[in-house]
């Protein structure tokens, strides 16, 4: 993507496909889906043959003979059955696959999780999967228009651990409107009851162009209450970091040794390709992302043209500040500034308010730091290096 003319391709060792099947939209969705009861498996390895096919011929990047992570997310996954997985290991190549440290994941929601595609997605080398649980509270699920019941997630987990994946992430969401009636509480014990090594939490955000966003807007539903939305992202902290969870970026939580590699990869800036509709590639400086509607881009797949949507350079000052963001964002965060500068001044009131602290000569956000994660960003982006 940054190459010039005649230089080598960039190699990329991290890979996320899109699989944009739902068999229903959830009221707050506003990612690229394809509403169908089942997923479209021979379409959808059709149009990956045909972009990496076009990926190979623009020569800009290449994947590497050994890839280190793939990420498989949606959509639902799960939705495109037992073989799906297989058939994607031959679009990438099964050599490509083959290191053992490689971490493959793949998302799931509960309700299609069943033993024969986790036994499916196993044997084809899929080691780890990223559960869309949301909720345990039957009000909640049906409030979101998931498909599974109070009792789905953990019915899924059993069923990827008997198939040999232990290796589980689940997503939960918080923030729901307080009128359903969710105890947020009782969702994170069932959580925590599960024992999986990897958790990712999520607010609910509400997004113009969903059914909520124009729930909202006909006033039948309320905006997400700013201080119900701190406190349970607090209480989560709270409760994960006590059941032996580490903190590791704003929105997941692991137990040590457990944090995603494949995210860690984004968060580091590393380079990375990413096949199907609405799908981001990144070389820097050069990020990209293909068309989001599936049908649009399956077309320009099978046109033999690009599916790609649009291309943003970042320049010096937006590539400092999405170190910033980058850095900020997780545990790692940044080293110190140094003292006597608007950034060091700045660092020191951070501390005093409890937003941060500093250690080894780094500093990283704290948990109520993390609540204003947006804005801290921005302040010290501003507060600039001198
Ligand atoms: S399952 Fe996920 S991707 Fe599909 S509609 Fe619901 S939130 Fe969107």
């Amino acid at each position: 993507m940054s190459a010039g003319p005649g230089a080598a391709p960039r190699r990329v060792r991290s890979v996320y496909v899109h699989a944009p099947f739902c068999a229903r939209r959830c009221v707050y969705c506003d990612f690229a889906v394809a509403v169908r009861k089942t997923g479209d498996l021979p379409a959808w390895i059709e149009a990956l043959t045909g972009e990496l096919a076009h990926v190979d011929r623009e020569g800009l990047v290449r994947l590497a003979d050994r890839l280190e992570t793939v990420y498989v997310g949606g959509g639902t996954p799960s939705l495109l059955g037992p073989s799906a997985m297989f058939e994607l290991a031959d679009v990438l190549g099964s050599d490509r696959l083959a290191d053992p440290s490689l971490e493959w994941t793949a998302e799931a929601n509960p309700e299609s999780l069943t033993a024969e595609v986790a036994e499916g997605w196993r044997s084809a080398g899929v080691n780890r999967v990223s559960l869309g649980a949301q909720s345990f509270d039957p009000a909640a699920l049906r409030w979101m228009g998931r498909l599974h019941g109070s009792e789905g997630p953990q019915s899924a987990v059993q069923v990827a651990r008997a198939a040999g994946i232990d290796n589980l992430s689940v997503d939960l969401i918080f923030g729901l409107p307080a009128h359903i009636g969710r105890s947020w509480a009782d969702d994170l014990r069932r959580l925590v009851g599960l024992g999986v090594p990897h958790v990712s939490l999520y607010g609910l955000t509400v997004e113009a162009g969903t059914a909520l966003g124009r729930a909202v807007r006909e006033g039948r539903e309320t905006p997400v209450d700013e201080d119900q939305y701190r406190d349970e992202f607090l209480m989560a902290a709270d409760v994960l970091t006590r059941a032996g969870y580490v903190h590791y970026e704003v929105s997941n939580f692991a137990r040590p040794g457990f944090e995603s590699r494949h995210n860690s990869m984004y968060w580091r800036g590393r380079p990375y390709l990413g096949l199907g509709n609405g799908a981001h590639s990144f070389a820097s400086p050069v990020r990209r992302w293909n068309l989001r509607s599936w049908e649009e881009y399956r077309a320009a797949v099978a046109a033999d043209s690009s599916p790609e949507s649009e291309r943003e350079t970042l320049d010096e000052t937006a590539r400092a500040l999405e170190a910033i963001w980058l850095g900020l964002r997780t545990n790692r965060g940044l080293e110190e500034p140094a003292t006597g500068t608007a950034r060091a001044d700045l660092l020191s009131t951070w501390i005093e308010g409890g937003l941060a602290c500093a250690s080894d000569g780094r500093f990283t956000l704290t948990t109520e730091g993390w609540l204003l994660l947006d804005r801290l960003v921005i302040d010290y982006d501003e507060a600039g290096p001198g």
